[in-house]
């Protein structure tokens, strides 16, 4: 298809141009009174600002449908970890996992996503690959992009919610059969990919061994996928490194070759003015997940010194059952929030907020052509709709969906120069569907449990 998008009252990175052409999955041309082209549908963009769809680097999606479970609403990491998502996953079947991942998509197109990174980690001994299909099938038939960062554990490991779930881990041989399987099922190597996948065992400190993780990497950068995991979200990997291997938990990632370009971790929240150090020396990137970790009391991660010290920077939502929410808009907020609170004034801009969740996120999850409106890239684009009552009374309307945060409405998205939002809703699920299929699958999630 062929679109000229045309009078926008902004245009990200691109202020003095108003119409974008887009012809199949790419930009080809940005300007000013454009001139419409035969077998152009033309977007009227009067009223909107465009920015780049944002890129989402850290996400649990299954937890979309475990949100404010009572027990874990005061809870720290460990405890929380323990009685929400290890005591619900094992008890996920496929059709509740495509349920649930329509909802995460559901809100993640609502608040300007068009790639997500989704940590995917139900997997064990028994498991079915239907799980994982099911985050598949509804990615490609919402439209969205879905780089799916294959999780799960090769050892029991110390962790309290595996052992009281009795969760038996992969064989480091079977789970890297099954990602190998998903390979070349999935993963496209294409310049226009909407499908990557990422080797990413849930924790490098407690899901697997030294020799394993050695091995995920070892095959990663074989089939030149990416690497990813949590580290430092909390003071517990850094005691297990010290007490484990007599190094720091950073120095532990090095160890196994867990550092470099196509390497980042969610949180590192803990780290210290060494750890950047290394980190950033090596190109080791973060998904910076504002909301979680103050939700689960986990601390602010010092994004500021990151940045100072050449680290890759990006942001994530993290899992719905810690943060309540999927939206991207909400976590740039965030971020622009609180490190102005922890470094002043001057600290951080609504500029390099953007940047962070778009071009910088992009990059870290290798799609090379995403995250920028420029000639050449991909069409993967967000109208937002500045006649919103949120955004009445703003000035500065080029940033009005970054300072307003939630809710929002967008005009129109764009996925690969395909539209999947229209209106404010996706254009690829029903919300009474959902809501309808999502009730169903819940209740039948708590006669599971309670049995
Ligand atoms: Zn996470």
């Amino acid at each position: 298809m062929k679109y000229l998008i045309k009078n926008a009252d902004y245009i990200f990175s691109q202020p003095e141009k108003t119409d974008i052409r887009i012809d199949g999955s790419r930009i080809i041309q940005i300007g000013k009174n454009l001139l419409i082209k035969e077998g152009e549908q033309v977007i009227d963009a009067e009223n909107t600002i465009i920015y780049p769809g944002f890129v989402n680097t850290h996400h649990h999606i299954a937890q979309s449908v475990i949100k404010g479970i009572p027990t874990g609403l005061n809870q720290n990491l460990s405890a929380w970890l323990a009685s929400v998502p290890y005591t619900y996953w094992p008890h996920f079947t496929p059709e509740l996992m495509y349920w649930a991942a329509k909802l995460g998509f559901y809100e993640q197109l609502r608040s300007g996503v068009t790639s997500c990174a989704d940590h995917h980690y139900l997997y064990h001994k028994n498991t079915s690959q239907e799980l994982e299909d099911a985050v598949w099938q509804a990615a490609a038939e919402v439209g969205i992009k879905l780089v799916l960062c294959r999780g799960g554990a090769t050892v029991r490991g110390t962790h309290k919610g595996m052992q009281k779930n009795n969760i038996e881990p992969e064989s480091i041989d079977l789970a890297l059969k099954r990602i190998d399987d998903s390979r070349t099922r999935y993963h496209q190597t294409t310049a226009d990919a909407t499908q990557k996948i990422v080797v990413a065992p849930t924790t490098i400190m407690h899901s697997a061994k030294a020799d394993d993780l050695k091995s995920f990497a070892s095959y990663a950068r074989n089939h030149k996928l990416r690497l990813h995991s949590h580290l430092l979200e909390v003071d517990f990997d850094e005691q297990t490194a010290q007490e484990k291997y007599q190094m720091s938990a950073v120095q532990f990632a090095q160890s196994v070759d867990w550092l470099g370009p196509d390497v980042w971790f969610a949180h590192l929240v803990k780290t210290t003015n060494s750890d950047i150090n290394v980190l950033a020396q090596s190109g080791t990137g973060i998904a910076h997940c504002p909301t979680s970790n103050c939700r689960l009391g986990s601390g602010i991660a010092p994004l500021l010194k990151m940045r100072d010290a050449g680290m890759p920077i990006s942001i994530g939502v993290d899992g719905s059952a810690s943060a309540e929410a999927a939206s991207m808009l909400q976590e740039i907020n965030l971020t622009w929030l609180l490190h102005r609170a922890v470094g002043g004034a001057n600290a951080t801009h609504l500029q390099e907020c953007v940047h962070w969740a778009t071009e910088s996120g992009a990059k870290m999850l290798g799609l090379d052509n995403v995250g920028r409106i420029e000639v050449g890239q991909q069409a993967d684009l967000v109208l937002w709709d500045i006649t919103h009552y949120r955004y009445q009374g703003i000035h500065e309307k080029a940033y009005a969906p970054i300072m307003a945060g939630e809710p929002a409405k967008i005009k129109m998205s764009f996925v690969n120069g395909i539209p999947v939002v229209k209106g404010g809703e996706p254009i690829n699920l029903r919300y009474s569907e959902l809501t309808q299929n999502l009730t169903e699958q819940i209740q039948l999630l708590k006669n599971r449990i309670c049995a």
